[in-house]
């Protein structure tokens, strides 16, 4: 079993009520059982909802509860991504996961960069909230650019 990002097969889970449909994660889906989880829905925000991003650090030290997560109206939203992280975590130890695949970026699912805090579109180095949470307790966190820079790997060989 693998857990996913839910908008990554296509829900429209996204905070603009979109999705980031995937086709290498959908094709993997047909060989594989995915766990589709929405972190922040999980969490209890709505959908559509105010975009947030993590502010003086990353999902780690919102785990270590020495940085925050802020919406774009200036709300705190701290304690729906620690909600949602506990509850994806769960999930992964109901169905036995160990490995997951998370979008890219995300405060929530994001694994090596995330959005920066600023609202700017620009990167920072850091995980999300969940996918800091599954990498402490253990889990393999990848993001959905594994498929696609694989499958570019492939086209160049071609
Ligand atoms: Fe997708 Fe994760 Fe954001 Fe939910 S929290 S929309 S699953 S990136």
């Amino acid at each position: 079993m693998i857990i996913v990002s839910a908008c990554l097969l296509g829900i429209n889970c996204k905070y603009n009520g979109k999705n980031n449909r995937n086709p290498f994660v959908l094709e993997l889906g047909k060989k594989v059982p995915l766990i589709p989880v929405c972190p922040e829905q999980l969490g209890g925000l709505p959908t559509p909802r105010v975009g947030a991003e993590i502010i003086g650090g990353a999902g780690k030290e919102v785990l270590g509860k020495t940085a925050q997560v802020v919406n774009q109206q200036g709300e705190e939203v701290t304690s729906f991504f620690l909600k949602g992280a506990a509850e994806t975590l769960r999930l992964a130890e109901i169905t036995g996961s160990n490995t997951a695949i998370l979008k890219s970026h995300s405060p929530s699912c994001g694994s090596g960069f995330i959005y920066s805090g600023d609202f700017d579109g620009k990167l920072k180095e850091g995980e999300g909230v969940t996918a800091a949470l599954l990498k402490e307790k253990g889990l393999l966190v990848l993001n959905e650019n594994i498929f696609s820079d694989n499958q570019k790997g492939k086209d160049l060989k071609r």
